[in-house]
């Protein structure tokens, strides 16, 4: 097939890789020479919307996305600035007729790329925007009568038929960039890939590292190791069960094709248990998809409650209790290991996140926007669809949320899902001794038995800032004029956790 363009541009975002990259192979079909470009935004970049895991693992990715492109005689053409100067100047230095991107449903993101499109088109370059980080757009899996799911279960099922019928492969990018990639002197003067501490951020060896090999590592060895246990292992943050494949998912570089393909292959042959373990992480990929199509139909989810009753509860504004459940100081030590491995590791376990979320919203009665926000600039994986949704799952504000009344009581959760207290003990040094009755509950031990164990409450480890007995009715208390009318109207039951 002939080319359309001598020269074109693949603007990339939230894709950085090279292969199962929509964007890519459709530029690499359509012109002779393709340019692989990013433009930093030093504005975001200092701002406070970001934090310095995303920032690392961003980096990485883009310096092992210049590597790979540097093996295929091309470069990478790093720009830093205003996205629409910045491109239509890259577009007239390289002569390129076209810019291809893949679309990003955040609502900045699309007020950003409509700028950009204005402004090259202004200047005759052809734009053409792809779906790609989704394995089905926002429009591909709809209720029959052409409106968006709000229900996880039944769009569930519909994407299952969806993919069963017209299973989308894995892009091939990589096969057709072959030859079309252009060479450093089309690409002119491009920069270095920065430090984050350029931008105000300070590096850890603990933060998830980002590039496309990791990602494949990453993968094949969770479904290889760990996938066909996952349903069992999931959800008990001690083990090593879940794929942690979220900070490359977000940075984009493996594609989610490539994922679910992968899974699919997996649970070919697999049978009871194993078989259900890869059910279930497929499942995870579902309620990606799903949170995103929710952000793109529903775009007011990203300031609001979904739940337009909920603008009626009255939230307190505790900035010490706020600090103190930022900071891993609660008292509750499952809450407080948890915020240590957020500000730690730059990512924290999904049971977890709906127990720091609980305990924030309800035993805390504080808004869930704060901890949305703290999340978004803690997070190796912050992503706007799928932290606002989890976010308003465990508030009970959002579609298909967690019902008003349930209020995790951080104990229980703590001993059902780190028995032993392994993972509280790994991120608590302070309660390493504590036996195992007492490390979820330090206040129960009898003064003396603390005392032989050199422990004492409110010098070694904070005492509970709130008594979840009383919280939990606290939080009723609040919730149930709000969200206890008449219900919403629903088109199934309510679904699983996420
Ligand atoms: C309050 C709260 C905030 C969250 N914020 C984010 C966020 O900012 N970014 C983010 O990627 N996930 C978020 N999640 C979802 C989930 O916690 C993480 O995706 C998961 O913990 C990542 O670890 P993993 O890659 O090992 O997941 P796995 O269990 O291996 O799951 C595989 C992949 O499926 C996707 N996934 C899994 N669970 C969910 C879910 N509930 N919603 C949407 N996608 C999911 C992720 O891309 C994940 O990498 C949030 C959940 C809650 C309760």
């Amino acid at each position: 097939m002939a080319a359309n363009h001598a020269t074109s541009i693949v603007w990339l975002r939230r894709d950085l890789r090279l292969s199962d990259n929509v964007a890519l192979e459709r530029a690499a079909r359509a012109s002779e020479r393709v340019v692989c470009a990013f433009v930093l935004d030093p504005v975001l970049l200092r701002s406070d919307r970001v934090g310095a895991p995303i920032v690392c693992c961003f980096f990485d990715a883009l310096a092992s996305l210049r590597d790979a492109l540097r093996e295929r005689g091309s470069d990478l053409a790093l720009l830093e600035g205003d996205f629409e100067t910045e491109l239509r100047g890259l577009a007239k230095r390289a002569g390129a007729t076209a810019l291809f991107y893949n679309v990003d449903y955040e609502p900045d993101a699309i007020a950003r790329d409509e700028r950009v499109t204005a402004g090259l088109r202004a200047d005759d370059v052809v734009v053409e925007a792809s779906v790609d980080h989704v394995y089905f757009g926002a429009t591909d899996v709809l209720k029959p009568d052409g409106s968006p799911y709000t229900v996880f279960t039944p769009y569930k099922r519909r994407w299952l038929e969806r993919c069963e019928r017209e299973p989308r492969p894995a892009t091939d990018s990589l096969g057709a960039i072959r030859r079309r990639l252009a060479t450093a002197d089309t690409i002119g003067e491009t920069l270095a890939v920065p430090k984050p501490e350029d931008y105000g951020h300070e590096r850890s060896p603990k933060f998830p590292k980002g590039g496309e090999t990791l990602a494949h590592d990453t993968l094949a060895t969770f479904l290889e190791e760990r996938g066909g246990a996952y349903a069992a292992d999931r959800n008990e943050p001690a083990k090593p069960g879940t794929s942690h494949l979220s900070p490359q998912l977000r940075a984009g570089t493996i594609g989610i094709r490539t994922c679910v393909a992968a899974v699919v292959d997996a649970r070919r042959g697999a049978r009871g248990t194993r078989a259900t373990g890869f059910d279930t992480w497929l499942s995870e990929l579902i309620w990606r998809d799903f949170y995103q199509q929710i952000l793109a139909n529903v775009p007011r989810v990203a300031d609001g409650p979904f739940d337009e009753r909920a603008r009626a509860l009255d939230y307190r504004t505790s900035r010490d209790d706020f600090e103190a459940w930022c900071a891993g100081r609660t008292g509750y030590p499952i809450v407080d290991a948890a915020m240590v491995q957020l500000n730690t590791f730059g990512w924290m376990h999904n049971r977890l996140r709906m127990i720091v979320a609980s305990f924030l919203t309800k035993d805390l009665l504080l808004d869930y926007r704060l901890g949305e926000a703290y999340f978004e600039q803690h997070l190796a994986d912050a992503d706007k669809a799928a932290n606002n949704g989890g976010w308003q799952w465990s508030s009970s504000t959002g579609t298909d949320a967690a019902p008003y009344f349930r209020v995790f009581n951080p104990v229980l959760q703590s001993e059902k899902f780190d028995p032993d207290g392994a993972f509280i003990r790994s991120m608590l040094p302070a309660l390493e001794r504590l036996p195992a009755r007492a490390v979820h509950a330090p206040w129960i031990l009898a003064p003396l038995e603390a005392e032989a164990l050199g422990f004492r409450l409110g010098r070694d480890y904070p005492e509970p800032i709130v008594d979840h007995a009383e919280a939990r009715v606290r939080a009723l208390a609040a919730y149930a004029p709000v969200l206890g009318k008449a219900a919403r109207p629903r088109e199934a039951a309510r679904s699983d956790a996420p």
